[in-house]
């Protein structure tokens, strides 16, 4: 790009560059690579937006980057601390959305819980993300601007010394389904990896789905990072019901692309996540369809295919609309039981940050009501009847996949 071209665009946001996408415009200002590089570092290894102190980097630089380009950062609206250290950001993203990003210490680990989309297309039925409909993709800076605020904001509240981390692993599990976004979501994802930048080994990154089969196999080719897998059911005519995304990606396709996945994973067993709903999902006999399905057995399996993986239980987080319990503790135990009876590692999710708010979604979809999207969503779906939020993925594959 010329530099005549340049000086007539608005300025861009830094934050949706990966370093070779910033290499390519740091070029049209006529600028070597490893100027991008230092630029790179100032911004996500420094947390600094202010090109005028990023005092390696020539004056006739910083001039330009303050004439064409910003660091634009997501605006919090609230963050609320729990008494056993998660830490919960409710972002402004326009338009009367909000997204959340948590940050979930442990002994060994930092995590912090990134969205993907604000609200879900996919509406799965025991989630509050999912209930609240479908509103846009966030772009690749909205991704990552959850990183980079949350990492900047935590080393300066935990005092960490230069070159500390606070963040040590990401999810991908947050609002939204992120290979419905796929174009942002590999920018971000490469950002997290760079070595420039956050430096996390790809078994410290994990990609959450609802089971997009082809996206998984695109994410195996072009960044393969750790996956997560939603399965909730291990038969398709409940999982139907559970997650409508299934009845287009059956379980059969869905375990053979898990297994070709695990070809280039960094780790060799995919995670499957089970939300333990009383009396829909939680019986020994569902756990038994579990152990045949990733066993290569049984109806729904892909024959002969057997995928290592580990079960993660996840107690349900019960929300007004969601006429759904919660599966009793002792239950959710005998499952776990049935399952590692039969040598699958099986953990279940400890809840975390219960005093600040309940499920994943909650907070999001308050400040959605108050904008009355709610109401907007319900016109719509009545206006575009049952087939609006298979149509709506539909969609969002077609673009992912352009
Ligand atoms: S569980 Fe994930 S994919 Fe399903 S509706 Fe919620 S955010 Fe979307």
């Amino acid at each position: 790009m010329r530099r005549d071209a340049i000086a007539h665009m608005s300025a861009v946001n830094l934050l949706d560059f990966d370093l070779d996408a910033l290499a390519a415009w740091c070029a049209g200002l006529g600028e070597k690579r490893f100027r991008a590089q230092q630029l790179f570092r100032w911004i996500h290894q420094k947390g600094e937006r202010d090109f005028g102190r990023m005092s390696d980097l020539a004056r006739t630089l910083r001039e330009q980057l303050v004439q064409h380009a910003e660091v634009r950062a997501l605006q919090p609206m609230s963050e609320r601390r729990s008494a056993d250290g998660t830490v919960k950001w409710l972002f402004d993203v326009g338009g009367g959305n909000a997204i959340e990003t948590v940050f979930i210490p442990e002994d060994d680990r930092g995590t912090l819980c990134i969205s993907s989309q604000a609200g879900c297309a996919v509406g799965c039925r025991f989630c509050s993300t999912g209930h609240q409909g479908f509103s846009r993709n966030l772009t690749t800076g909205e991704i990552i601007g959850q990183l980079w605020h949350a990492e900047h904001a935590l080393r300066r509240q935990l005092g960490l010394a230069a070159g500390e981390r606070a963040i040590t692993n990401v999810v991908m599990m947050g609002m939204g389904e992120p290979l419905q976004n796929y174009a942002a979501l590999v920018p971000a994802l490469r950002m997290m990896l760079d070595d420039h930048g956050y430096g996390l080994s790809r078994r410290r990154v994990t990609v959450s789905t609802s089971g997009m089969v082809s996206m998984i196999e695109r994410l195996r080719d072009d960044c393969p990072v750790a996956l997560a897998v939603s399965l909730h059911a291990a038969n398709d005519a409940l999982r139907d019901e559970l997650v409508p995304l299934n009845r287009k990606h059956r379980l059969a396709d869905l375990m053979r692309a898990c297994h070709h996945y695990l070809e280039r994973a960094p780790r060799d067993f995919i995670t499957f996540e089970y939300c333990m709903l009383d009396g829909v999902n939680d019986s020994d006999a569902h756990a038994r369809e579990v152990i045949e399905l990733v066993a290569g057995r049984g109806p729904a399996a892909a024959p002969g295919l057997r995928i290592p993986c580990k079960i993660n239980l996840i107690p349900f987080n019960p929300f007004p609309q969601s006429g759904l319990r919660r599966s009793p503790d002792a239950r959710v135990q005998a499952f776990a039981r049935v399952l590692q009876a039969a040598g699958l590692v099986t953990t279940v999710r400890k809840t975390r940050g219960d005093d600040i708010d309940a499920a994943c979604g909650q907070l999001a979809g308050e400040v959605r009501d108050r904008t009355q999207v709610r109401v907007r969503l319900q016109r719509r779906r009545e206006a575009e009847p049952l087939a609006a939020p298979v149509a709506a993925v539909a969609q969002a594959a077609q673009g992912a996949a352009r």
